[in-house]
């Protein structure tokens, strides 16, 4: 029989990649989608291939009640809750609305589980922003939290929710702490995507310059494909755990922008124009993934290189001109 999956965030960058992987796996997968989704606009181009394999339930996450409906009528086996204002914010705005979104909403999915009794396996997407800097030093499961921004203290809260439930109630509750991760899926809000796109661009004579901040700024960035194996794998377990996701490689802005450059054969240089005004001034300085608990336990190791995620992300962006 068909293993039943619900994700939270399945519009978004990892929650269409898991529902993609999980469909493979011959999951009947559902997704919770905002109340104002519309099939026909811009809310869903990341599911759109497969958006009529998928089972959409427009709810809002505070409809208590509807959402305490859909479960009981469901029954998943799984769920992975990835919904979240994804945007860190270092403590300047959006801060209840932060909050309200990635904790309380988590709360309420593990009330509802909890309140009904529902056997399901729980996977919350936690983030490296809930530690501050480690000096260089790798960042496992034993490191200290130290979250520098509203998005980070929101993930801790429900880290440390998730942990409080699982041993006091026996939940299967896991949090799968995610270092930086990108695709051809990502917002171009965020600056790999601003990269690619306008690369892309660039070549296809559409735009002249591209503007960027701290071109030194490093991340370890992995590819989203491969953080929702790994949010799989984790729900498959016997026992739920907490497990670091990333690549324990960091890379920088610039190493982006040359890989970019270089896959359309063009000099970045003549391209690329700092801009001082685009420099944060919180930004929260390299973090690197010690992945070696999920290596050793789940046998996980990312696939997809930071080179041939560059090439994929600039080729895909040459395709979307293309068919404009
Ligand atoms: P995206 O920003 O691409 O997707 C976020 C998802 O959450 C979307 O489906 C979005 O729906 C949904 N969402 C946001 N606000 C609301 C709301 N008020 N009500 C209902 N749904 C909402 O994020 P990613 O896929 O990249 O990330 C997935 C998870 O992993 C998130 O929890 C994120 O915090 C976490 N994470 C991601 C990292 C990364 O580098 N990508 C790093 C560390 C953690 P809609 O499309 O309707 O806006």
């Amino acid at each position: 029989m068909s293993k039943i999956a619900l994700v939270t965030g399945i519009t978004g960058q990892d929650g269409s990649y898991l529902a993609e992987l999980l469909l493979k796996k011959k999951y009947i997968v559902h997704g919770l989608v905002r109340s104002n989704y519309k099939k026909k606009n811009k809310f869903n181009w990341r599911i759109k291939k497969i958006e009529n394999k998928l089972v959409l339930h427009k709810v809002n996450i505070n409809r208590t009640k509807k959402i305490e409906k859909i479960l009981i009528q469901i029954k998943p086996n799984e769920i992975y809750h990835l919904a979240a204002q994804s945007y860190v914010d270092y403590f300047k705005k959006a801060k209840v609305n932060t909050m309200n979104i990635n904790y309380t909403f988590t709360k309420l999915l593990l009330k509802l589980i909890k309140k009904n009794n529902l056997q399901t396996k729980f996977f919350f997407a936690g983030s490296s922003e809930m530690y501050g800097m480690n000096k260089g030093a790798k960042i496992n499961e034993r490191t200290k939290f130290n979250p520098k921004s509203t998005y980070g203290l929101s993930k801790l809260a429900s880290f440390r929710l998730i942990k409080k439930l699982r041993s006091s109630y026996n939940l299967h509750a896991s949090t799968g702490i995610l270092f930086n991760h990108e695709s051809p899926k990502k917002d171009k809000s965020f600056v790999l995507r601003k990269i690619s796109s306008s690369v892309a661009k660039i070549k296809k004579g559409q735009q002249k310059k591209i503007f960027l901040g701290d071109i030194k700024s490093l991340r370890d960035w992995g590819h989203a494909k491969d953080f929702v194996k790994a949010m799989w794998l984790i729900c498959q377990q016997k026992e739920p755990d907490d497990y670091i996701i990333g690549t324990g490689k960091l890379h920088s802005v610039e190493d982006f922008i040359k890989l970019a450059f270089k896959h359309v054969n063009l000099n970045y240089k003549k391209y690329l124009v700092i801009d001082k005004n685009l420099i944060r001034k919180k930004d929260s300085k390299a973090r690197k993934a010690d992945i070696s608990k999920i290596k050793y336990k789940l046998k996980w190791k990312p696939q997809i290189s930071f080179k041939k995620m560059a090439k994929q992300m600039v080729s895909n962006d040459l395709t979307i001109l293309n068919k404009k």
